[in-house]
């Protein structure tokens, strides 16, 4: 009989378990109900015992105190290990956090497991079958191992998060002798809240395309404007940044740009493919090689000057033919209005 491991882990600020960690709860709770087998959730924090309280009936396995508080491979690899060899894991489930994604193929190789990442969906009662998505998401396998423990990574928001009513059962404190530690966490230096644009939790994607930064129907270029339209919309709605291939290469060819954005906004077949409830594309011409990272954006919608561009040809659900410098300045009037 397998026995289900859910690794999870606190965020930042130590008080409460991520957001991905409750995802791969929820993963854990339906493979076990439907193996017939009871769930393992092992805690990697300074204080397991305050986290546990938002858990529902299983066995609760913690590693605790300071040297966990902050991410690092040593203390985390030690952890998930001792975590592991405690539950008598055959099947391991971790976000794909940073910090788990970080750890989590050194620990399958210490425990003579294997690791698949990437992971979108678990299935199957006689026999576990796992699906991901291969060559940018073109692709679905369904993968089965025989070998123990097999390790698997879920990608973030794929599942929903254990929102059920928690029924923490007590917690076994699990030692761990500390690794000799090389590394000292001293701080986290981040972009503040509002100068960081992509956000994988938001609900809604909003994709800029090159049309921003085109000479526009008076015959002059508004980037400027464009910038402030976009960061405008941003900050009112909570949006992720994405954009298109084009707009984001325009730097390195010394063509007007937007500063705020990388190429880590980039969407599509040599960028990211986001998940987020609803996507709204703007100046963007919607091809192929851009789309394809649109894969798991629920609604999609686009505005584009364009009435022959791709996102008319079925790519999205609804397109506004019309110009995107209005229509947004309308819109972020519009949402400055209802703000309290
Ligand atoms: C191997 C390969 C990989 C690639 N990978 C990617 C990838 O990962 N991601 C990606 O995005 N692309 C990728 N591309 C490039 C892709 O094929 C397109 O060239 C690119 O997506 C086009 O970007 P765009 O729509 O922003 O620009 P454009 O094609 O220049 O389109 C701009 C659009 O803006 C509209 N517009 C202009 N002004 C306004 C206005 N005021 N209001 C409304 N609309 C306006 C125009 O009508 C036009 O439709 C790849 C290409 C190749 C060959």
């Amino acid at each position: 009989m397998e026995s289900i491991l859910v690794l999870t882990h606190a965020d930042e600020t130590g008080s409460v378990l991520t957001k991905a960690s409750l995802e791969a709860v929820t993963a854990g709770l339906d493979l076990a109900a439907r193996l017939g087998t009871q769930l393992a959730i092992g805690i990697v924090s300074a204080d397991a015992a305050q986290l546990s309280k938002a858990l529902p009936s299983a066995r609760l396995l913690a590693v605790s105190g300071e040297a966990f508080a902050q991410p690092r491979y040593a203390t985390d690899a030690a952890a998930c290990e001792a975590l592991c060899r405690a539950a008598a894991a055959t099947i391991v489930l971790a976000p794909a956090s940073s910090r788990f994604a970080r750890v989590a193929a050194g620990v399958a190789h210490r425990l003579n497991g294997l690791i698949d990442t990437h992971i979108t969906a678990i299935a199957g009662t006689e026999c576990i079958e796992v699906t991901r998505w291969f060559y940018r998401q073109r692709i679905e396998a369904v993968l089965t191992r025989d070998t123990r423990p097999w390790f698997l990574l879920l990608d973030a928001g794929t599942h929903a998060a254990f929102a059920g009513a928690p029924d923490p059962s007590p917690l076994e404190e699990i030692n761990v002798e500390l690794p000799a530690i090389r590394t000292t966490v001293t701080g986290i230096r981040a972009p503040k809240q509002d100068e960081q644009t992509i956000r994988p939790d938001a609900k809604m994607l909003f994709v800029t395309g090159a049309g921003w930064t085109k000479k526009q129907p008076d015959g002059q270029f508004h980037v400027k404007e464009a910038g402030d339209l976009i960061l405008g919309f941003l900050r009112q709605t909570g949006a992720s940044l994405g954009s298109s291939k084009s707009l984001v290469d325009q730097g390195g060819e010394g063509q007007p740009v937007l500063p705020f954005l990388t190429h880590m906004n980039q969407v599509g077949q040599t960028g990211a493919t986001p998940r987020h409830a609803k996507g709204l594309s703007t100046c963007c011409h919607g091809e192929e090689p851009h789309v394809v990272g649109w894969r798991f954006i629920a609604d999609r919608r686009a505005i584009s000057l364009d009435p022959n561009c791709g996102w008319t040809r079925g790519k999205a659900d609804v397109v506004y033919v019309a110009d995107a410098f209005p229509v947004i300045a309308k819109v972020n009037e519009l949402l400055a209005a209802k703000k309290p």
